[in-house]
């Protein structure tokens, strides 16, 4: 498999350390607040790439780290933590805050098929991990304790940028919002390993260090956590394009010093999902959600289909216009398979493994999802047994999750009942509808009730909305 690795700035042969194992490492969520789905775009798209790696028969074990301290607004170790801002937000401590949006996140995770890796850690669950690295980066003479706190110390390294030439000159102090000096550092890019001195007055997770009572900065989080799961070396590390600076880029740096050798040669980043006026965020705008995609009549599986729909290197324009074009897309698609469902002929072996050939030959270049739907498209096409095309839609779903058999089947199902709803029934269900999409929720239920009252019952599904006679 050909993967673009930002470390070489081109497409190279996938390759593990240990023959038929993949150590994969995904940067996890902070959990402050809910993932939006830019967020989420990532999570697919290092889903798939796990996916297809077991596809092509590679034995993979995935860690991700659950932030829950260290992390400030700013990845530059400035601004408010994160944590904290929650807390306050919500008037809960720390901990709950975590609780609650590790759980949210894990549920988006299901909806939208997003596999749970083999290993999730919470960065305050190895604190003594931290500890100790930091303790050996201070004896190896890669850090220092400046003004209480530990930091370190980038120009002990011969390369300290290495995903792109960034000069020192280019980080000036102040160019980015919110970004405050921080006159301890002794070099610009240095950053905090350990924070001691904490501007947080009621900074509410502390523990015992050699440098006194305080906290782990955020970076230091997934290299202790991958070192611990993973061992020496990792095969694969993942996250969202923003993480190549500082963070991915503060990781090399601290991880390769404590071990001395190099740590991870294949790096994986996705681009974001941006919204129509830039940016997507948590505070301004619409706060892009997967419980709003399904408020608004939208099917998770509408919006992985979305995001399978283009590289994962490519920015991708979230509208609601594009998702509701995605859906439809999609529900065309079911629509197509649906026949697909019942076949009773043989499969075609040879045939099969052909189509599949187009299917791994797009995945091979770069995880071309796109590609990959397109090969759905020719298999519907192809002169083969329908049980063949069914065989090969399987296998490729094994890989993309985008349910298409069950959907299909559920939709087929859907189709039948429809047949015998009486007008009636059906009239109120597409009133029932409309108040919906106009958020006029009471009316919703009123005609709900109306529906019920003729002997007829209404499921909000993912495939959409199923109305079954009751008993
Ligand atoms: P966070 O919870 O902020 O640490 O981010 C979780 C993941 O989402 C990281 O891998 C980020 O790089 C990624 N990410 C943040 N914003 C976006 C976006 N708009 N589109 C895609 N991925 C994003
Ligand atoms: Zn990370």
């Amino acid at each position: 498999m050909q993967l673009y690795n930002s470390l070489t700035h081109q497409k190279d042969t996938f390759r593990t350390y240990e023959p038929g194992k993949v150590r994969m490492y995904t940067c996890g969520p902070t959990v402050y607040h809910f993932a939006h789905i830019g967020n989420l775009r990532t999570y697919m798209m290092e889903d798939v790439l796990e996916k297809y790696l077991r596809y092509t028969g590679l034995d993979v074990q995935r860690i991700m780290n659950i932030t829950d301290v260290g992390h400030l607004t700013s990845d530059g170790d400035t601004g408010d933590d994160k944590m904290l801002k929650g807390a306050r937000r919500e008037h809960k401590t720390v901990m709950e805050i975590a609780a609650y949006y590790t759980d949210a996140f894990f549920a988006d995770c299901e909806k939208l098929n997003i596999k749970k890796p083999e290993h999730i850690q919470p960065a305050t669950g190895l604190i003594g991990d931290f500890i100790h690295i930091i303790e050996t980066l201070l004896e190896k003479g890669y850090a220092y304790e400046a003004g209480g706190n530990v930091y370190f110390d980038t120009s002990k390294l011969d390369q300290y940028y290495r995903f792109h030439d960034f000069r020192e000159e280019d980080l000036e102090v102040g160019v980015r919002e919110g970004v405050e000096g921080d006159e301890n550092k002794r070099n610009k890019a240095d950053f905090v390993l350990w924070f001691t001195k904490s501007k947080f007055d009621d900074q509410e997770l502390k523990w015992e260090s050699p440098w006194g009572l305080g906290y782990p900065g955020w970076h230091i989080e997934c290299t202790g956590i991958a070192i611990r799961y993973a061992g020496e070396h990792l095969d694969l590390h993942c996250g969202g394009i923003d993480n190549v600076f500082p963070h991915h880029t503060n990781e090399i740096a601290q991880s390769e010093a404590y071990l001395g050798h190099e740590w991870c040669p294949q790096w994986f980043h996705v681009m974001h999902l941006n919204t129509t006026s830039g940016k997507m965020s948590k505070s301004k705008g619409e706060f892009l959600t997967v419980s709003l995609l399904e408020e608004k009549g939208f099917s998770p599986m509408a919006y992985r289909f979305f995001c399978m729909q283009s590289h994962y290197r490519k920015s991708l324009v979230f509208s609601w216009e594009n998702l509701e074009n995605a859906q439809g897309a999609y529900q065309k698609l079911l629509a197509k398979i649906r026949p697909l469902c019942a076949a009773q002929d043989a499969v075609d072996e040879a045939a099969k493994a052909a189509l599949l050939a187009k299917f791994t030959e797009a995945m091979d270049n770069d995880l071309n999802t796109a590609q990959a739907i397109t090969v759905i498209y020719d298999i519907l096409k192809a002169d083969t047994t329908a049980a063949t095309k069914r065989a090969c839609i399987e296998a490729i779903d094994s890989v993309l999750s985008l349910d298409l058999l069950k959907n299909a089947a559920a939709l087929a199902e859907q189709k039948d009942a429809a047949a015998e709803i009486p007008a009636e029934v059906q009239a109120l269900v597409e009133q029932r509808a409309a108040a919906r999409k106009a958020k006029d929720f009471a009316a919703a239920d009123a005609i709900r009730d109306q529906i019920t009252a003729l002997g007829w019952q209404i499921r909000e599904t993912r495939e959409g909305t199923v109305v079954t006679p009751i008993g």
